[in-house]
């Protein structure tokens, strides 16, 4: 008999498509994974030197919990300049990914019956880290197409026991970023009511309209004593495997989250830090400028591609690496038989007739939704997107998968 808790847990959606992916591929068919949360380019050379400089001198032990000093400090030096507010070592943390962030600040900050403010669509994540720190998601749905919420709505939700608001912007799944009058309207509020906010900006390097990124401590340096920051290399840097990701808070966030992450994992891999820390010290920026450059010019190619679709609004895809389909006017318009209901019987229409794997949004807290994920090889993205297209044209007339 399983403990109570893993009641609250669902398995990860976005695992799921990829697995039935790979269940179609295992049968010869040629599948085009659009399911994946990364960019599938190879990691920066300087990554992969600091890591082999590592091995090779020898480097085996643990370290500090919450990571070593010298890639805390150029943590807190790469934050000040890209946040344009102060930080030190003493306000930062190394984490296995941004998942583990994230989870140290709902321990450190919540407890039992606290309520936490989510946007939804939302990564499942953040409603289940909440859930294990027994505190209560409260979902504020936000809608296309921009996917940005009002401050009405969220003060609607407010409640004596509200603990925290959860930010992510670029968002995953819809793609949003968030202009600084909502940023500084939603550190308002926190500052009004006495809010955490976490704040994931792990697609921070990527935002393709012209406001670019601005993290809420930036759009309100009030709000900083009540912000946890989180970010990961994952991202950025196309090394999701090697697990490094950072926060960047008060320093009693930081001197909780030692305390946790050394009962439960210990520190983030050596290997991987000294990797990170030598290119934050040599890399100039290419790695970074030539991957935006690329997902810009994919992004660009896909949206007209999608220009096509006739019962589906082109999505804005302003950040993340995410084509989010609003499905809605589609499925309204399909007739009453269509066997074709939900997002889900979507995604899986697209699996089948077009091999293109999908999430659907209800992964996301949505059943409307679609995310297509431009992260792929461009020469395998474009004709995906073709057949996405096509497929989802030709579903008034279609009655089944095959
Ligand atoms: N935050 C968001 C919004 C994500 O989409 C993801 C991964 O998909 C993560 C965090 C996880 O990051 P990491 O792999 O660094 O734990």
């Amino acid at each position: 008999m399983l403990a109570q808790r893993m009641t609250l847990l669902s398995g990860s959606g976005t695992a799921a498509a990829r697995d039935a992916a790979k269940v179609a591929a295992a049968t010869g068919r040629q599948i085009v994974d659009l399911a994946a949360g990364e960019v599938i380019i190879a990691p920066p050379r300087t990554v992969r030197e600091g890591a082999i400089a590592a091995i090779e001198a020898g480097t085996n032990r643990y370290t500090d919990s919450i990571g070593i000093s010298p890639l805390r400090g150029a943590i807190a030096e790469k934050l000040t300049k890209n946040t344009r507010v102060a930080w030190t070592a003493e306000n930062i943390a190394v984490t296995n990914g941004a998942k583990q962030a994230l989870l140290d600040a709902a321990f450190a900050i919540l407890d039992p019956g606290d309520e936490v403010i989510i946007f939804r669509p939302c990564w499942p994540t953040f409603p289940s880290q909440v859930l294990l720190a027994g505190a209560k998601p409260v979902f504020v749905d936000v809608k296309a197409p921009d996917y940005i919420p009002s401050i009405e709505s969220i003060r609607a939700v407010v409640s004596s026991r509200t603990k925290a608001i959860i930010l992510n912007s670029p968002n995953n799944p819809t793609g949003a970023v968030y202009d600084r009058a909502t940023l500084r309207a939603i550190g308002d509020l926190a500052i009004g009511y006495k809010l955490w906010i976490v704040s994931d900006e792990c697609y921070s390097n990527f935002v393709f309209s012209d406001q670019g990124h601005e993290s809420i401590v930036t759009s309100h340096p009030g709000i900083r004593s009540r912000t946890v920051l989180v970010n990961a290399f994952s991202k950025e840097l196309a090394i999701t495997g090697w697990r490094l990701g950072y926060f960047a808070a008060p320093p009693e966030i930081v001197s909780a989250a030692k305390k946790l992450q050394s009962h439960t994992t210990s520190n983030a891999n050596v290997i991987a830090q000294h990797a990170i820390l030598h290119h934050l010290c040599v890399s100039d920026g290419t790695f970074e400028r030539e991957m935006h450059e690329r997902l810009a010019k994919t992004r660009q190619d896909g949206l007209k591609i999608l220009l096509g679709l006739v019962d589906v609004d082109v999505p804005r895809a302003d950040g993340s690496f995410f084509f989010y389909l609003d499905l809605s006017g589609l499925l309204a318009k399909l007739p009453a038989g269509s066997s074709f209901r939900s997002a889900n019987d979507i995604s899986r229409v697209l699996l089948e007739a077009a091999g293109v794997a999908s999430v659907a949004g209800s992964t996301f807290g949505d059943p409307n939704g679609l995310r297509l994920s431009f992260g792929a090889p461009p020469e395998r993205l474009i004709p995906a997107l073709e057949k996405v297209v096509a497929t989802l044209n030709s579903l008034k007339n279609r009655q089944s998968a095959a």
